[in-house]
């Protein structure tokens, strides 16, 4: 068990770090250590040592992700192609603002990482996908990127190796599907950003066709930390096989919404009845989404659960983001859904069907429902709308992501879908 909070400890919201204070707190030290000590599968080896996975919300091995990058031999004309490195800030996941606080805080931990992981892919040309609202990260990275060019972090032979590395910053039109890699990869291509079919992945063919690495902000900014440190400093920080720390989350109505970073592993309870401060007054918890609204709900019953990704896929949902969306009982379930899903419905880039239909039908069916219109065929629709949205028969995670709050709605609050039919209006009108 551990206090340390590597990712966070340098953060100041008022005013982020400039270069030289980010310095003389042992800032870009990792840059120096690879670029001028170590070769990249070197690198390569110490992250795939210390375990990181992917913090997006999917939790792919970071170092198995990097390792499908073609490693061409030099007599292959492909050698000298390029090879991109792309930072996914496009943080959009309802209940999800665990990047914004890196990216707003301490920017310059984002430049340092991506210095390491462009190295060790062997990318020359690296680009942060940044949500288009987010004004101030756009401000502060900028800022940021300047000052690591004009000290000989960015640019051409870094710190005097004969490693060269630009960076560019890119802000995002928009839309929540701009965050999925292939439909943001598109976006940075100028093209209209829909998903594109995976197989081929971005490792081997992504950004104009070549090797393309897209990482997430919080899995970027751990490998100062683990080229510093070592593999073993990492691992020791988490409480279960899961390495490192993680910025949990937490929202709805709990007495102190907000971020921590904690070891990986905590508990649902401590998270929201230690770090979150419990329930507000007179309300009780009747559920929770555990990392974002794509996520499956749990309940009451799930406080002893540990946060870490093979626990919560155990329990039937997934750890997703580490931001707990919190459901209390006076707030109507069927109503909470319906919001997340008219949220996944506008959202929908409309390529394929059970997507651009099924999030809609689901929308009228849930606000009938809400409205105290429904019937029990409604019911049945909605179950086999979720099985018709499901993995496999759409084109990306979208709709997929959008049944998981819906059919576990369905399985735990199943009373609170009958109530509203049987009494034909919403229960809990006027307790919200
Ligand atoms: P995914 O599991 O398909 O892929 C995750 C990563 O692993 C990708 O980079 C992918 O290229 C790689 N990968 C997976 N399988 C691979 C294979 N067989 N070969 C090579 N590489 C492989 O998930 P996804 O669709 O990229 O993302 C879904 C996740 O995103 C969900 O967990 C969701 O919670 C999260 N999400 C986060 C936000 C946010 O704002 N942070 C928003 C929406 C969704």
């Amino acid at each position: 068990m551990t206090t340390e909070t590597p990712l966070t400890k340098h953060i100041n919201l008022a005013q982020p770090l400039a270069m030289a204070d980010y310095v003389d707190v042992g800032g870009y030290q990792s840059v120096k250590k690879a670029v001028l000590q170590m070769s990249a599968s070197e690198v390569m080896a110490v992250v795939k040592d210390s375990g990181l996975k992917g913090r997006g919300g999917a939790g792919f091995p970071t170092a198995m992700k990097w390792s499908f990058v073609p490693d061409f031999e030099p007599q292959d004309p492909r050698y000298s192609e390029d090879k991109y490195l792309i930072c996914n800030a496009d943080e959009m996941e309802p209940g999800t603002f665990k990047d914004r606080w890196l990216l707003e805080g301490v920017p310059h931990q984002l430049i340092e990482s991506m210095i390491i992981a462009s190295y060790a892919i062997g990318a020359n040309k690296a680009f942060i996908f940044l949500r288009g609202e987010y004004h101030l990260a756009a401000r502060r990275l900028q800022t940021a990127i300047d000052e690591a060019y004009a000290h000989g972090y960015l640019g051409s032979n870094i710190q005097q190796s004969d490693y060269q590395l630009d960076l560019y910053l890119h802000t995002s039109a928009g839309r929540y599907i701009c965050g999925e890699e292939t439909a943001l990869i598109n976006a940075l291509e100028g093209q209209r950003a829909n998903p594109r079919a995976k197989p081929p992945f971005p490792q081997v063919s992504g950004l104009f066709g070549k090797p393309t690495i897209v990482n997430n902000v919080e899995t970027l900014s751990n490998l100062p930390h683990i080229i510093n440190q070592g593999p073993s400093w990492f691992k020791a920080l988490s409480n279960n096989q899961d390495a490192g720390t993680k910025i949990y989350g937490a929202s709805g109505r709990v007495q102190r919404p907000g971020l921590w970073e904690l070891p990986m592993g905590i508990t649902v309870r401590e998270l929201l009845f230690k770090h979150a401060g419990g329930m507000q007054p007179g309300l009780n918890l009747k559920g929770f989404l555990p990392g974002g609204a794509s996520t499956d709900f749990l309940t009451a019953d799930h406080l002893d659960l540990v946060m870490g990704y093979d626990e919560v896929s155990q329990a039937g949902s997934r750890l997703g983001t580490g931001g707990i969306i919190v459901l209390d009982d006076h707030n109507c379930p069927v109503g909470m859904v319906l919001n997340l899903l008219k949220f996944f419905a506008q959202e929908s880039c409309g390529f394929c069907t059970p997507c651009r239909d099924g999030t809609a039908w689901v929308v009228e069916t849930l606000t009938r429902i809400e409205q105290g219109q429904g019937t029990k065929q409604d019911l049945d629709s909605l179950h086999k709308l979720c099985d018709f949205m499901w993995l496999g028969k759409t084109h990306c995670a979208l709709a997929p992501g959008a049944v998981e709050p819906l059919q576990s709605a369905l399985k735990y609050f199943h009373d609170d879908f009958e109530q509203h039919i049987d009494k034909h209006c919403c229960p809990y009108h006027g307790h919200h």
